[in-house]
């Protein structure tokens, strides 16, 4: 039997409601500009006759649990929060049609996609890979995992509030992609797998928070998330 050097890494996972097994967690899809105020104001709007849905991904190990202290990170003076839904792959899928997206739902979450603002935007305007800004440590803050199975979600509102204040107020009906329409075309380009997560995109709102804000958001018929900024990692 082979063993390691040291110990592996643990699986990174997240708890779902109402059982006692947690969500292992393989990858962590994200797609990027999904609703068209959040585009405009990132000054490139979405045509989407023309155009098609992009992504990145963070790492696994960039999980964190809703409810936890996470540091403010190294090397931003511009750290934002983006409120998403999330959604919880729970069946293999390859070139899966939109009309059975369905088929490898397992569930919904509450998301939040942290983001170094300003080593995003120097990346994408000198055409580099947007990891230093998006793949983030404890970036990929994640709520408790909401079986429901085979359901496409097509609305919703979908809030956060910084400290209470209210910043980002939407509905997931205004998804430029879809749910079905996210599934079929990601499923073009991965063997997607039960454990994968699919953040789904930001409404418009998104701004920066620094240390000791406490960020609080939701998603109506999902539930409900809350991350606290630490000190300056
Ligand atoms: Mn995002």
């Amino acid at each position: 039997m082979s063993t390691y050097l040291f110990p592996p890494p643990a699986v990174a996972a997240v708890p779902v409601r109402g059982q006692s097994e947690l969500f292992p967690v393989n990858r962590l899809f994200f797609v990027g500009r999904n609703y068209h105020a959040h585009a405009v104001e990132m000054g490139k709007p979405v045509d989407k006759t023309v155009e098609r849905p992009f992504y990145f991904t963070k790492a696994p190990q960039t999980l964190a649990l809703s409810g936890s202290t996470t540091p403010y990170p190294s090397e931003t003076s511009n750290y934002h929060f983006e409120m998403e839904l999330v959604l919880a792959v729970g069946k293999a899928g390859f070139r899966v049609k939109a009309e059975d997206a369905q088929d490898i739902i397992y569930g919904y979450a509450c998301g939040l996609d942290m983001t170094r603002r300003d080593l995003q935007l120097v990346a994408r305007d000198k055409g580099r890979p947007w990891d230093l800004g998006k793949d983030v440590e404890h970036s990929s803050v994640c709520s408790e995992i909401v079986p429901m199975p085979g359901v496409v979600m097509e609305r919703g509102a979908i809030e956060l509030a910084v400290n209470g204040e209210t910043k980002q107020k939407s509905d997931v009906d205004k998804l430029i992609w879809n749910i079905r329409e996210i599934i079929a075309d990601l499923s073009l380009f991965y063997h997607l797998q039960p454990g994968d997560l699919i953040y789904t995109g930001t409404p418009e709102g998104v701004g920066a928070v620094l240390p000791g804000d406490r960020i609080t958001g939701r998603v109506e018929g999902v539930g409900e998330i809350a991350l606290t900024v630490g000190p300056k990692a």
